[in-house]
């Protein structure tokens, strides 16, 4: 038996590549650009390593071009979720007693491979698929899941490593042992590295997995299911379940084998597999875990004192790269009526020169929203502050969905703290802002606290770092990350663990030590080196 004790330090996070005109990481992403434009990929369902085809399929599209077809994809039933369940349970007996060096290694293998030869691949999928421009794609599928990889293995080491003292004549240890059951995770569109992730820290753990992937983000999901396979991860232990959420959460969340819940959504989504694992309780060999990382309302909060040009790059970029659909995406603003008119005019002078089109094409800044449901649902919000009093449109606003699902970067102004864009998560490329008066700055950040039920990110600005101080106290309890003089998004692994409280979910903290505890259940083991011989207690002995 090994028994080396193998150090796995703190890695540096992977450096973002630049994309120069002819780089080589440029050269090799037009071309798989290409190539995976001109193949419609059959998707199958994965269980224990084998393809499925049902023939019950649907498709995957580009959202900037909705009438080219990427993929089609076969969707479960019932049956081959309990065929899921059976093979992760199959897997687990040989996953679960693996030595957890042995699956750092393969996770180790997949950052390599990522960083290598599935770098171009999943990078163009992501593109295609989910309608991101080459940067917002290489800091998701490529820098974020890698980093997601190396991180997790040096957090793994840290949690293996904390062990208990010895007391006299015995030796404490702790085994920590992954979950008795498989883990369910579902998966949101917007970002790669989170699809992965929700499966891969369970699994780095010794557990199996069932994969729910977010319909419109099939297809770099599929891309990461060969990586895994290539990297060597045994059959079974992750099931690629393409299909209806609600179907598969249901059947999953009825077995007695579900040991917990791995989700990244919405808050609605997350409440129904809640409430469906509350209903099954008594049920299970084990109490669910139930980790989720939710929506949110996120806000930039400005002092007087704030630098302008600072307040519209972070409102322009926080609120608008990949066109609002980040959890952390800037979506309101408070703001002095002082500092307003200045920023609005930097904001518009940037919306006059990004461009908006397809990913092909690089000059585009914006792309497109991720589908037609989400389209309408933005289109809604747009539509209701044209016509509202206490609101107006003072930027952007024009959407189009006949080629792509385009929305122009838009600014609503309200006068109203409460107006319904200020309260509602939209996720879209849309910031409502509320300017205060300036010497109502109280008055603005209990506003900002109470308004929505989210807590997920905020950020404030200002020069004057006393006040920033007093501002982000009572914030406290607004944001799970909480920036300074910086945009409430791009977060880093490692650097910036992230989530948040309130509606925004449990705050299990992906990217750091925390969330790996959820799937693991501590044994610990006590040793009496010499048992003791007689019930006495010292003093009564003669
Ligand atoms: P969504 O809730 O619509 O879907 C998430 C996943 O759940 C998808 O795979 C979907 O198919 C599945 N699903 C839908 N209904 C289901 C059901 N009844 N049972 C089981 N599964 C079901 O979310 P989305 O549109 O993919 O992503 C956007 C949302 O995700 C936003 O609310 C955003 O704020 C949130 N998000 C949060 C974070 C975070 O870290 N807090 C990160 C990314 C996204």
């Amino acid at each position: 038996m090994n028994n080396a004790i193998i150090n796995f330090p703190v890695p540096a996070n992977e450096p973002v590549k630049a994309y120069l005109e002819g780089s080589p990481e440029r050269v090799a992403l037009d071309a798989e650009l290409k190539r995976q434009y001109n193949t419609v990929v059959d998707i199958p369902i994965i269980i224990g390593g084998k393809e499925i085809r049902t023939g019950n399929t649907g498709k995957v599209v580009c959202p900037h071009d909705h009438k080219h077809v990427l993929a089609t994809f076969h969707k479960v039933s019932e049956k081959e979720v309990q065929m899921a369940i059976d093979a992760a349970m199959e897997a687990h007996k040989v996953w679960s007693e693996t030595p957890w060096t042995t699956r750092a290694a393969i996770v180790l293998k997949c950052a390599e491979l990522l960083a290598t030869k599935y770098r171009p691949i999943l990078n163009a999928a992501c593109m295609l698929g989910q309608s991101k421009n080459i940067y917002q794609a290489e800091i998701d599928s490529a820098c974020e899941t890698i980093d997601f990889f190396r991180y997790n293995v040096h957090f793994a080491s840290k949690i293996y490593n904390m062990q208990p003292k010895n007391g006299v004549g015995n030796i404490n240890h702790t085994e920590y042992r992954p979950l008795e059951g498989f883990v369910l995770a579902v998966t949101p569109f917007n970002f790669t590295s989170i699809a992965s992730n929700l499966c891969m820290t369970p699994v780095l753990m010794g557990n199996v997995a069932l994969w729910k992937p977010s319909t419109t983000s099939t297809l770099s999901n599929y891309y990461l299911m060969q990586l895994y396979k290539e990297a060597g991860l045994p059959d079974g232990v992750i099931n690629f379940l393409p299909g209806s959420g609600s179907l598969i959460g249901k059947v999953a969340t009825s077995s007695k084998w579900f040991a917990g819940i791995h989700f990244t959504g919405s808050t609605g989504t997350f409440n129904t597999l809640w409430r469906q694992a509350g209903e099954n309780l008594g049920h299970y060999v084990s109490y669910p875990r139930l980790v989720g990382e939710t929506g949110g309302k996120d806000f930039i909060f400005v002092h007087p004192s704030a630098d302008a040009k600072a307040v519209a790059t972070a409102a322009f970029c926080g609120a608008f790269e990949f066109q609002g659909q980040k959890c952390s995406a800037a979506s309101r603003m408070y703001i002095p009526k002082s500092l307003w008119p200045e920023v609005l005019g930097i904001m518009k002078q940037y919306a006059s020169e990004v461009k908006m089109g397809d990913v092909m094409d690089h000059g585009n800044f914006i792309n497109a929203v991720i589908d037609e449901a989400s389209w309408d649902n933005i289109n809604g919000y747009i539509s209701f502050a044209e016509q509202s009093a206490d609101a107006k449109v003072v930027l952007g606003g024009k959407r189009d969905k006949s080629v792509g699902y385009f929305v122009e970067p838009t600014v609503i102004e309200t006068s109203n703290p409460h107006f319904k864009s200020m309260e509602e998560e939209i996720f879209g490329p849309v910031l409502t802002v509320f300017p205060y008066d300036d010497d109502k700055v109280d008055e603005a950040v209990k506003l900002c606290d109470t308004t929505s039920p989210y807590g997920l990110t905020g950020a404030v600005f200002g020069k004057d770092r006393l006040a920033v101080e007093k501002i982000t106290n009572g914030l406290r309890y607004a944001a799970g990350n909480f920036y300074i003089n910086d945009k409430p998004t791009g977060a880093v692994v490692g650097n910036q663990p992230f989530g948040g409280a309130r509606a925004s979910g449990t705050n299990d903290k992906a990217g750091g030590e925390f969330n790996l505890i959820r799937w693991i259940i501590p044994r610990v083991i006590k040793e009496t080196l010499v048992s003791p011989t007689d019930y006495r207690y010292t003093y009564m002995k003669k």
